[in-house]
């Protein structure tokens, strides 16, 4: 069945999908490097290609399909909706998104309204322009708007957000960028975040766990750190939570067990199950400061990923799956530390919940991009989180039996990598 498993290095493809893998190599612009395989179906955490090869999904679709693929709650939701009303635009309520935008406020205790977007990226535009409409109400002249943003965070990738994201290599080649972003040189620093802050600032933006930056936690405290020295100096505190919320750390948010509210906080990837939503939540200082006409979005809070992230947000926000989270991350933790210990391809296993990141010894760093095609020929789909860091954010209703067989594959893999340095 594994024919992967059995030939790491014959080209598994057959016919049909490399054909189609040559006309997606010829049609898309060149922004992406797709795996050469044409992904086909997938039932909860496994996924098939056209060739008829398995995969063990460890990135569900970068942290989105958080209950695996084909669940029958979304499934059920999507079918009846679909076959209800489709689009309506923002000029119309509908019922989906009133009963969404109710169950995250009641869920989320600091939140009190919602703007409902399409993806993360316009989740943290929406947050970027209400922090700035915050800050002209308070009487702030434009330079007095700047947001401070941290090293090694992502925040999306259009011109603004991009710009919030402290990492150069997302940024060159596209100036001029927008003004107002300050970047603080260093993640879990309070010396270094307080040293930043100048009159001129009007909010903080952090992700409560990096993701895109190397899965790195905020350390115990820093978040309370924050909050109080926003209240202190007036600031909002706003948290992007699109890769680390909605169940994926074992709290429904992220930022929920360290004690330390935001007033603004962004979610996308896993809130529709699959399907592309996003959303802005604004606490009591910022939720009246959108007026009418201030913001908008033509699909913004669309009847069917709303319908469908309804159904989403009911299954995830459940004890039985929050606790599921907390017992796979330690059965998917103590396996990578196994396989870290006979392999010696790790220098160590962090992250939070099912959000687990784990660097690569020296000699393999800048690889992680072609060990994690290795892992796919090997059945076992892996990201990566930056040149050195493989990321596992694999569905939330994971089995033991689908982690086992994804780690044993894993195994195969670096123990391959391992013998042969060069192939990579
Ligand atoms: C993925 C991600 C984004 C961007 O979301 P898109 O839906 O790709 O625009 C923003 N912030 C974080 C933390 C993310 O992980």
């Amino acid at each position: 069945m594994l024919k992967n498993r059995d030939l790491p290095f014959a080209t598994p493809e057959g016919q049909a999908s490399k054909d189609l893998v040559w006309k997606g190599q010829t049609y898309f612009t060149p922004n992406y490097k797709p795996r050469e395989m044409i992904l086909d179906h997938g039932k909860g955490a496994r996924l098939w290609d056209m060739d008829d090869n398995e995969y063990v999904d460890f990135g569900a679709g970068i942290a989105v399909c958080s209950l695996g693929h084909q669940d029958e709650d979304l499934l059920e939701a999507l079918q009846k909706q679909s076959r209800k009303l489709w689009h309506t635009s923002n000029i119309f309520f509908t019922e989906p998104s009133i009963r969404l935008a109710e169950a995250l406020v009641e869920a989320v205790p600091f939140a009190k309204r919602v703007y409902f977007c399409n993806s993360g990226a316009e989740a943290n535009e929406a947050a970027i322009k209400l922090i700035r409409k915050w800050a002209t109400s308070q009487g702030r002249a434009p330079q007095q708007r700047e947001i401070i943003t941290f090293a090694g965070s992502f925040h999306g990738r259009t011109l603004a957000t991009v710009t919030a994201t402290a990492q150069p290599k997302y940024q060159q080649g596209f100036e001029p960028l927008p003004a107002g972003f300050v970047y603080c040189p260093a993640f879990n620093d309070m010396e270094a975040l307080a040293s930043c802050i100048t009159e001129n600032t009007c909010a903080i933006l952090a992700e409560p766990v990096q993701g895109e930056g190397g899965v790195i936690p905020a350390r115990p405290g820093f978040l309370q750190e924050i909050r109080a020295l926003c209240d202190e100096r007036g600031l909002l505190l706003a948290y992007d939570e699109i890769q680390c919320g909605m169940g994926r750390t074992g709290a429904l948010f992220a930022h929920m067990t360290e004690g330390a509210a935001p007033d603004i906080m962004t979610i996308a990837k896993a809130l529709g199950g699959g399907l592309p939503i996003g959303a802005m939540l604004a606490g009591e200082k910022v939720a009246e400061i959108f007026d009418f006409g201030s913001h908008g979005s033509t699909f913004g809070g669309n009847p069917v990923m709303c319908a469908v992230a309804l159904a989403a947000l009911e299954k995830i926000n459940s004890p039985a799956l929050l606790a599921h989270v907390a017992a796979m991350e330690q059965h998917l933790r103590k396996g990578l530390e196994a396989i870290s210990a006979e392999t010696e391809m790790f220098s160590g296993i962090r992250g939070k919940g099912l959000m687990i990141g784990a660097p690569l010894v020296q000699d393999f760093c800048g690889k992680s991009g072609a060990i994690s095609e290795l892992c796919r020929r090997f059945g076992v789909l892996v990201l990566v989180a930056g040149p050195d860091v493989l990321r596992f954010v694999p569905p939330l209703t994971i089995t033991p039996d689908e982690i086992d067989d994804g780690l044993t594959r894993l195994k195969a893999a670096l123990t391959y990598a391992r013998a042969h340095p060069e192939s990579l």
